[in-house]
């Protein structure tokens, strides 16, 4: 499959012509064997309107590296809002595919791959981006520690191990998507379609690929078998004696976070470790978070502690921990085991003395 992407400006406008961003469905259609999606850039669809245009389906299809040309995007714009869709001008266009192709390894000596470098797939689902951000979150924190001197041995090769896998399901199922969308003509894939669709609109299976699309059910395996060690903690709302705030915004300065849950208290910028005690008063996976002590990692992963994420929180939180990343541990990278072993963890993942001396042993 090869297709465009461009932004245009409409000189005419037929009344299929999206005028707002709505629903995928709302905006895709086809005609003259192309499929198009199209809506405007400032969400009117006015005259003045930008519009984003995605097509594909031209036979031959031009090569990747061929130009875009007014031409062939006046032409797939004419096949499928009809003649009176007119293109007025194009602001740029560029070529895409749906090739599905990841680096063997992330790491190449001091050289380290992430986001559509490491990987590409096809469009479809939406996850490129995020899937390449999480990889730079992933990577930042170890490779700072490393750049300062205080990383243990392999800790810059978990990047790898702990992120290869996520991207390698990330290429299956937008595969597996591509032919679900598009089953060839008179094959098996059209009736397994139907099985699929089945399964979607039940609520566990609808919460699998849910969490798996978004990327929060990746869980990295950092060697405990509770459920939430290693799954993204959730982005609790928080109230702190300095007021009120979140995990995200906790976690922005990219330290790691040692947070006790319970009653509002002091927020303590540490040099790599920021302790914060604080009372959870919303949940948007919709669990209602224990009290108790949970360490997060820079990138938002639970390590361990004996609130939620720790040994003694919940099982599970709903909406996470549904899957598990199949990643190898590097040999020569040991993994905390929960409370017993917060302050190995620590001293393995963040290095923070202070925290040997917090009685968490
Ligand atoms: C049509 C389409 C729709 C998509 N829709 C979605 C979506 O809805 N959701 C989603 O999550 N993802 C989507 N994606 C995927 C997403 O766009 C990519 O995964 C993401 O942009 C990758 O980001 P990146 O920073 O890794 O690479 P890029 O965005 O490719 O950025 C790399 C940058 O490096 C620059 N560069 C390259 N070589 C050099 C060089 N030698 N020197 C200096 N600079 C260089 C490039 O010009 C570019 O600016 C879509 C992709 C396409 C094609």
């Amino acid at each position: 499959m090869a297709a465009v992407t461009a932004d245009v400006e409409l000189a005419g406008m037929s009344a299929t012509v999206p005028r707002s961003v709505g629903h995928i469905s709302g905006l895709v259609r086809s005609g003259g064997g192309y499929w198009m999606m199209l809506h405007p850039l400032d969400g009117v669809g006015g005259a003045e309107s930008g519009f984003r245009v995605v097509f594909g389906g031209a036979d031959p299809a031009p090569d990747r590296q061929t130009p875009v040309t007014p031409e062939e995007v006046g032409a797939a714009l004419a096949a499928v809002h009809g003649p009176e869709t007119a293109l007025g001008r194009l602001r740029w266009g560029t070529r895409f595919s749906d090739a599905s192709r990841q680096l063997a390894a992330y790491r190449h000596g001091r050289v380290l791959f992430a986001g559509d470098a490491a990987h590409i797939h096809s469009p479809i689902g939406g996850q490129g981006l995020n899937l390449g951000v999480q990889d730079a979150v992933n990577l930042g924190w170890k490779l700072a520690a490393t750049v300062r001197g205080d990383a243990p041995d392999g800790l810059l090769d978990t990047y790898h191990a702990e992120r290869h896998p996520v991207a390698a399901r990330v290429l299956a199922t937008s595969r597996a998507q591509g032919v679900i969308m598009n089953p060839p003509p008179d094959s098996d894939a059209a009736a397994l379609r139907e099985v699929v669709a089945d399964l979607a609109r039940l609520p566990d299976g609808n919460r699998y690929l849910a969490g798996l699309m978004s990327g929060l059910a990746i869980r990295y395996d950092l060697g405990d078998e509770n459920p939430l060690v290693g799954a993204r903690m959730p982005d609790l709302a928080l109230v702190t004696a300095a007021g009120a705030t979140t995990v995200a915004a906790l976690l922005c300065g990219g330290h790691g976070l040692d947070l006790t849950l319970g009653a509002p208290g002091p927020v303590e910028v540490g040099e790599r470790v920021d302790r914060v005690a604080a009372r959870a008063v919303d949940s948007p996976v919709g669990a209602e978070p224990a009290a108790g002590r949970v360490l997060v990692r820079p990138d938002a992963r639970r390590v361990g502690g004996d609130g939620p994420g720790g040994r003694g929180g919940p099982a599970v939180v709903p909406g996470s921990a549904v899957v598990r990343g199949s990643a190898a541990r590097p040999r020569g990278v040991e993994h905390n085991s929960g409370l017993a072993g917060l302050s190995r963890a620590e001293s393995l993942l963040l290095k923070v003395p202070a925290f040997t001396d917090s009685g968490f042993t």
